[in-house]
């Protein structure tokens, strides 16, 4: 009799709740071989698929000129929203690079295979085109096996914008309260899901926002970033803040070209 229950749950039960578990890992090889057929991918952007080449637009910077705000009393909402026009301004002109070599090229060959990937970020839809446009730099698109090819926005507490298979969920809002509506206007429902992100708490937010819908999910807590040299310091951010704006002198031009720089 036990048995039989065992196996009724086992077998009608457990499809219907859906497993569900967490790994941590500092390579993306970990979380591809958890892909199958049935899966799509869902990849976070911010110190995940890349981080900024230099001090200034990196989202380490970002996170310090929040905190900044946070210690002179803001909120978190005033933070961010004081923060961001200089995230814009930033993105706009910063390159990026990829943390993990292979990375990229793992998103290319499950692309070959036919395998869904979509982009998950917080970024908010005012910084969509200078994203697409780093994505790209990065010889990537995301919409050759996106759920979507189309554009449109997903109704959520704050604006956010699905745009060339990105998912631009804003900093207001949890991946899985833009996610699981974006499902439904597409109407398409993945059988797995594999989340790659670099922050524990998104990876956990989107298992608890998938448990009900049946759904077998392995969030993969990515920790590349901890174990690259560092490229975010606020003096330096600091210093190229200063000349974003600025026409540059003709002796630092001099100065600059001697040494060979760009
Ligand atoms: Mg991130």
């Amino acid at each position: 009799m036990l048995r039989r229950l065992l196996f009724t749950f086992t077998t009608l039960l457990l499809p219907l709740i859906g497993e569900a578990r967490i790994i941590e890992t500092a390579h993306v090889a970990d979380a591809i071989q958890l892909i199958d057929e049935d899966t799509w991918f869902l990849v976070d952007l911010d110190n995940t698929m890349f981080e900024a080449k230099q001090a200034l637009g990196h989202a380490n910077w970002f996170y310090d000129e929040m905190q900044k705000r946070l210690q002179n009393g803001m909120s978190r909402e005033e933070a961010i929203r004081d923060s961001y026009p200089g995230w814009i301004k930033t993105q706009q002109v910063c390159p990026v690079k990829p943390l993990e070599e292979d990375f990229v090229p793992s998103l290319l060959s499950l692309q070959n295979r036919d395998i869904v990937i979509m982009g998950l970020t917080h970024r908010q839809p005012s910084v969509a085109q200078s994203t697409v446009r780093q994505v790209a730099s990065l010889g990537f698109n995301f919409v050759k096996t996106a759920p979507s090819k189309d554009s449109f926005v997903v109704p959520a507490i704050s604006p956010t914008l699905y745009l060339q298979g990105i998912l631009f969920v804003s900093d207001y809002n949890k991946k899985g309260d833009v996610f699981l509506p974006f499902l439904s206007m597409i109407k398409q429902s993945p059988k797995k899901v594999v989340f790659i992100d670099d922050k524990r708490k998104n990876v956990e937010e989107l298992e608890q926002a998938l448990a009900k819908y049946g759904i077998e999910y392995v969030g993969v807590y990515y920790t590349a970033i901890e174990h690259v040299a560092p490229v975010y310091s606020r003096e330096v951010a600091e210093f190229q803040y200063k000349f974003l704006d600025k026409i540059m002198s003709n002796e630092a031009a001099a100065v600059l070209m001697e040494h060979g720089l760009e």
